[in-house]
């Protein structure tokens, strides 16, 4: 961020404030942590701030320090409208354009507050009077804690602040291992370890939540595992059906497709999940390397995202949305193979 933008932010928080924290639709463990440090963040310098996700979020992150005080637009809209509409500064985070919020979008476009984007994802829209985006960033979370040591506020992070931002920055990092993981990464996690961030319990707390029937619903994933040699691709596909069978809650899915990744030689992964109610299949790319999931998401799936983990969607059926995927593919042979 530039001087002046850091300077000029400074002075907006003298002053208290009405101010909303919004994360993208879907919310992830990086969205939600990322809003609740920033929140903590914010209500240290007495501003009247809150969380307004556009929908609800996986169990497995509703242990967090004010996770309790998330308000849900898609289900308390007349409120999360007027807090919109009052506001005197919405934060954006973890996503690069408004439609992300799905059914939030005209509430965000109409109400005149001043909007701040932090933000890791590519080719950001420009709604914001100040823009922190940097897509060499593993996570947001790591950004908020940039933007609060710019601020000249790290002293103010407590453990609550710490815990939040450890949690977005170990689930966005896939526990550290992701290439967007860098030294300074880790100089920023050893900073939140020391003020208070239990590394050990956090894991605990998101990774070890699994459900029985989530596992079940995992084994029903990879018995769908296929192969496609020589595109250096791999696929899983879940049905309505099979997430109805295994009892799918939100957020059962995430990482699956992790494990077409994990296969040797494979450098492009993806999961086609139906979702009957949306009438859409909703897609996950995972890539290793300089392939990327971004570019061939905005191109045929209408999704975005960064390098190697994007997302999109598609309104064919399941049979006909895999079917397109495979056309696809042989054109990307030469860059696949080339990896
Ligand atoms: P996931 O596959 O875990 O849902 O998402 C991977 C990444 O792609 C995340 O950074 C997410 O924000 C982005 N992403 C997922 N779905 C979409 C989408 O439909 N549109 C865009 N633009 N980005 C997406
Ligand atoms: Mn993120």
């Amino acid at each position: 961020m530039k001087k002046e933008a850091i300077s000029d932010i400074k002075q907006l928080l003298r002053s208290p404030k009405k101010m909303v924290i919004v994360p993208h639709k879907n919310p992830d463990g990086d969205a939600i942590g990322s809003t609740l440090g920033l929140y903590h963040y914010l209500r240290i310098h007495n501003q009247e701030a809150v969380i307004i996700a556009p929908n609800d979020y996986p169990e497995f992150l509703k242990w967090m320090p004010g996770e309790d005080s998330i308000l849900k637009y898609d289900t308390d809209s007349e409120k999360c409208d007027a807090l919109i509409q009052d506001a005197d500064i919405i934060f954006t985070l973890d996503f690069n354009a408004l439609n992300r919020t799905g059914n939030m979008e005209p509430a965000l476009k109409a109400s005149a507050a001043m909007k701040i984007m932090i933000d890791h994802h590519q080719q950001p829209d420009d709604y914001a009077t100040y823009m922190y985006s940097d897509v060499s960033m593993s996570s947001t979370c790591e950004m908020v804690y940039h933007f609060i040591a710019m601020l000249d506020d790290k002293n103010l992070i407590n453990q609550d602040i710490a815990t939040c931002l450890y949690t977005g920055i170990m689930t966005d990092t896939g526990s550290f291992r992701f290439a967007s993981t860098t030294s300074e990464t880790h100089r920023v996690t050893a900073f939140l370890m020391d003020k208070g961030a239990q590394h050990s319990e956090i894991h605990n707390a998101v990774m070890d939540a699994n459900s029985f029937e989530r596992m079940q619903l995992l084994g029903c994933a990879l018995s769908n595992l296929k192969v496609i040699p020589e595109s250096r691709t791999a696929f899983i596909t879940l049905s309505q059906d099979e997430l109805n069978t295994y009892n799918y809650k939100k957020g059962d899915t995430e990482g699956f497709v992790n494990y077409a990744l994990s296969l040797q030689n494979i450098i492009f992964a993806a999961i086609f999940i139906e979702d009957k109610q949306n009438n859409i299949i909703k897609i996950s790319l995972r890539s290793k390397g300089d392939f990327s999931v971004n570019e061939f998401a905005r191109a045929h799936f209408e999704g975005g995202g960064h390098t190697n983990a994007a997302g999109g969607k598609s309104d064919l059926s399941l049979p006909e949305t895999v079917e397109k995927f495979i056309s696809i593919l042989p054109a990307y042979n030469n860059a696949l193979k080339n990896e």
